[in-house]
């Protein structure tokens, strides 16, 4: 009897402890959201960015008890010099190692697709353990497991709230790959609305967007907050710097990291007793002021191992640089490099008899890094992520001066088709409407310069890939041109070994006097002196 009343007792504390106790906390929900990261390791001689950081900087969130999850807006797989060896899988192994530290989450960007056949998509999501995620497409590769993996109008539970998720990835029509292997709808707004509504209807507390698209979609897309105000905030990929619009009641937040992790989104979410949620967010820069992460290093050494195994010539020094040659993406994406400048001018002996003009795509440079002192092979293995075959062609004056207007289209920083140059000079105005930027465009001529003549001809080379329509330029193929011939990595070793050879520095400033491209801040400045 009285063992039955202590029991009592204890069943009276147990439920009047729940009748006073507040609902089940959630703990804070912290998301760090990375973009467009294709190294294992970090870049700048490894001082700046890189996975190894980011989990140091997880690990600090989670032992001040916030709830992590990683996000991550695509482009991965590829390019890289790794790449071209694993397909991404040493990507794909470091992902699953930050998986393991906080749950990820990632929507595929157009680079996953780069590959023409699904075995290498197929190997990847096979190996992958962290969410692939994806509401405007699927992979129709005929591999179940993997067509399987691809999750739609993703919710997981922080505590006692219900977080929604929808992601979408760029369509060929703007800039997208088209493949067998992928079904994709370009219809961004009207998929981002069924998925709202279908996360709404699963209850959920909190929606996110985790996307690969230009930024003026997301930013689009941001205001579906007005109609559905749990919408909090976009995150993205595609453009390699940070990107930010602000939120307010009609617009949900959306950012975009730096290229590599060299900037990254740390974004807070807690909610109140009501169930509000707070959002704030930080830009975090990673540089040597955090960490590596020994446990990441391991593997990052394991992967450094594997690569020169495979190229045990890879530290080996070729040359010498005059100067820091800048291969970062924030320079090779929007103003004239040195680097580029080398590059660019081998371009015009890949055909013997040196061509008139040549350009290149930036974002076909791939090295987001200085070369600094001696050169090694590294740096051109990994200035070129893709294959570059080179084309020679004719066009007129005109007609190069429209083509080249591509470059300077749209709005906004770093944008992967701003183009490198030789054989000219040319300036623009982004006042102008797009497409109508080109203030001056001149040659060299024996005692100085001239705008270029509109109807004569000038030789050409390109890369394959823009002469094939690739960044949006639009080459005339009604004439006879060379078919893709000298690769262009081996082309700029050759000049670095050329150099060396010579006793030669490689590069030369770019000059303020004298610049391949200028700008014009305002309508009263002139181009060239
Ligand atoms: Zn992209």
């Amino acid at each position: 009897m009285k063992r039955f009343s202590l029991l009592l007792f204890a069943l009276f504390l147990v439920l009047s402890a729940c009748a006073t106790a507040p609902q089940t906390a959630t703990p804070g929900l912290t998301f760090v959201h990375l973009n467009d990261t294709y190294r294992v390791g970090a870049v700048e001689d490894g001082n700046a960015g890189g996975f190894s950081r980011v989990v140091t900087l997880v690990r600090e969130l989670q032992s001040e008890g916030r709830d992590v999850r990683i996000l991550h807006g695509g482009d991965f797989l590829y390019p890289s010099l790794e790449s071209q060896l694993w397909n991404g899988l040493q990507i794909v192994d470091a992902f699953n190692f930050m998986d393991a530290v906080a749950p990820m989450y990632a929507v595929a960007g157009n680079h996953e697709f780069d590959r023409r056949g699904p075995e290498q998509l197929i190997a990847a999501v096979k190996a992958s353990r962290f969410d692939w995620l994806g509401d405007n497409y699927v992979f129709t590769t005929g591999n179940a497991e993997v067509d399987g993996a691809l999750q739609s109008a993703l919710t997981f539970q922080a505590g006692d709230k219900t977080i929604g998720v929808f992601s979408l990835t760029l369509n060929a029509k703007d800039g997208g790959n088209k493949r067998d292997y992928l079904e994709n709808n370009g219809d961004y707004m009207g998929v981002a609305r069924k998925t709202i509504a279908t996360l709404e209807s699963k209850g959920v507390d909190l929606i996110i967007g985790v996307t690969h698209l230009h930024m003026w979609t997301d930013v689009e897309l941001a205001g579906l907050k007005a109609e559905h105000p749990k919408l909090a905030f976009i995150v993205g990929g595609h453009e390699h710097e940070p990107e930010y619009s602000p939120g307010s009641n009609t617009s949900a937040v959306v950012m975009k990291g730096a290229s590599n992790a060299r900037v990254i989104w740390v974004i807070d979410v807690d909610f109140d007793n009501a169930g509000q949620a707070t959002v704030s967010e930080r830009q975090v820069k990673l540089d040597q002021g955090i960490a590596l992460d020994p446990e990441y290093e391991v593997l990052a050494g394991k992967w450094r191992g594997r690569l020169l195994e495979k190229y045990p010539f890879l530290e080996a020094r070729i040359g010498t640089a005059a100067l820091p040659l800048d291969g970062r993406e924030v320079t090779v994406r929007n103003e004239e490099s040195n680097w580029a400048n080398f590059i660019v001018d081998q371009m015009r002996i890949a055909f013997g008899e040196t061509a008139d003009l040549a350009f290149i795509n930036g974002g076909t440079l791939r090295l987001d890094d200085f070369v600094e002192g001696d050169i090694l092979f590294e740096d051109i293995g990994r200035t070129f992520g893709f294959t570059s075959f080179l084309r020679l062609t004719t066009l007129t004056g005109a007609e190069f001066r429209e083509v080249l207007e591509a470059g300077y289209r749209g709005a906004g920083p770093s944008k992967g088709y701003f183009p490198q140059v030789s054989g000219f000079r040319v300036c623009i105005d982004r006042s102008r409407p797009s497409r109508d930027r080109i203030v001056s465009l001149q040659v060299p001529t024996e005692d100085g310069w001239q705008e270029i003549v509109a109807d004569k001809t000038y030789s050409v080379v390109v890369p394959n890939y823009l002469y094939g329509g690739g960044d949006g330029y639009r080459i005339p193929k009604d004439r006879p041109a060379s078919p893709p011939g000298s690769r262009l990595k081996y082309l700029v070793l050759d000049g670095v070994l050329r150099a060396q050879a010579q006793g030669k520095n490689v590069g030369a400033p770019v000059d303020p006097a004298n610049p391949r491209f200028r700008e014009l801040s305002d309508r009263t400045q002139s181009c060239f002196n």
